[in-house]
């Protein structure tokens, strides 16, 4: 099975990629579905532990899901949570979709 480094890598990969392909302007039945979505991701991510404090970071900061660029900074957020707790460096949220879709601008 994979361990949580690998997991979590592959799983942060589809989820920064999600969002930067996310709606500019999602129906509210997109918004629906982007909730949903994450409420189920959060309650079966198969690392126990990781599952529980994405649980409880997400209920004190809910899924900002109005649009392609709030949804973006607010995974990256959430993924600065689990930096900060792991001692890994900060990513800076401005830059997340130059990360994730763009690619550098060189
Ligand atoms: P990762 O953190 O996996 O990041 C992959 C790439 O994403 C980086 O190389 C960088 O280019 C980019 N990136 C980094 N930060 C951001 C950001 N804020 N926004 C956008 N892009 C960014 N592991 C644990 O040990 N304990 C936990 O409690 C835990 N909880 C997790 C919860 C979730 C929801 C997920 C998906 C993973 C969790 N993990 C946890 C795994 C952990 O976050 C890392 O994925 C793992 O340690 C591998 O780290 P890495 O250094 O390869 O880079």
């Amino acid at each position: 099975p994979a361990d949580s480094e690998t997991l979590g890598r592959a799983t942060w990969t589809f989820l920064h990629t999600m969002a930067a392909y996310y709606p500019d302007t999602p129906t509210l039945s997109q918004e629906d579905s982007m909730r949903t979505f994450l409420k189920g991701f959060a309650q079966f991510y198969p690392c126990w532990y990781c599952a529980e404090d994405f649980r409880s970071d997400t209920t004190k900061n809910p899924p900002a899901v109005q649009s392609r660029e709030r949804l973006g900074r607010w995974l990256c957020e959430r993924h600065n949570e689990v930096n900060r707790k792991l001692g890994k460096d900060e990513f800076d949220c401005a830059r997340v979709l130059e990360r994730w879709r763009d690619g550098p601008k060189d």
